[in-house]
């Protein structure tokens, strides 16, 4: 799978870190993580193109995750001589079938082109396996695992600590962490850098990416430091347009 971070960030505009979104592409399918604003701009920074994103799995309806999901629709339906022919799934927590028909519907109308899927479980989208789990953050809010070619990329979406993302993080490639805070600032419903390696730690995984940063007058590095404090494997802290193979 390839990996591009699209939005290392929050809700809190910078122009360092955009809102969280990522783009995954594994035997020519091509889906979002998460389309908090500015994620459409971020896509034509990295040279991909809206037009051949196959699905968009939405970790939770906060704006941050979920706000550039109407210009890509718009977009996909009103680009000049752009016809798209292929669906495109809008899958994510409960909630997203009435939200998507209360706030979408009213300006696009009903389109055989969007399908949504609200994901109980697990959710085949292939050559993509998804597996969810409950996070402690919103009413809604779920974590991925998603597993394409043999390898294996966990989101946690934005958490809490908790022991379920351990359970669905276990012995993954990559762990990609809500790292809003380090630990003298920690917020409930968001995990800081410590909490992120001892998930990792537990897990078993490979690689740790800490996103979902915070603007903070401490040092970004202090939170690598904090989670290899805790974390023998590889900890990297996001940045805007990364790319990885995964
Ligand atoms: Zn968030
Ligand atoms: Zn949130």
């Amino acid at each position: 799978m390839k990996l591009i971070v699209l939005g290392s960030g929050t809700c809190v505009p910078s122009l360092k870190r955009n809102a969280p979104g990522y783009f995954l592409e594994s035997e020519g399918m091509r889906i979002l993580v998460d389309c908090g604003s500015g994620t459409l701009l971020q896509l034509e920074r990295a040279g991909k193109s809206y037009k051949d994103i196959d699905a968009v799995f939405v970790t939770h309806l906060h704006p941050d995750h979920f706000a550039d999901l109407m210009p890509l629709i718009h977009a996909l339906l009103a680009t000049p001589k752009f016809k798209r022919e292929k669906k495109l799934l809008i899958a994510g927590p409960a909630g997203l079938k009435e939200y998507y028909q209360n706030a979408f519907t009213p300006i696009f109308g009903r389109r055989e082109l969007i399908e949504i899927a609200e994901i109980q479980g697990e959710i085949e989208f292939e050559p993509f396996s998804i597996s969810s789990a409950k996070t402690i953050h919103s009413p809604e809010s779920l974590a991925y695992r998603i597993e394409s070619g043999g390898t294996s990329i966990v989101f946690t979406g934005d958490a809490d600590y908790d022991e379920r993302l351990i359970a669905l993080s276990n012995n993954a490639d990559l762990l990609i962490t809500d790292c809003s805070f380090t630990h003298s600032l920690k917020m409930k419903g968001h995990l800081s850098a410590g909490e992120c390696g001892l998930i990792a730690n537990k897990a078993g995984v490979k690689r740790l990416l800490l996103s979902h940063i915070y603007p903070s007058d401490i040092p970004d590095s202090e939170r690598v430091r904090e989670a290899g404090e805790v974390f023998d494997g590889e900890v990297v802290l996001a940045e805007d347009l990364m790319e990885m193979v995964i």
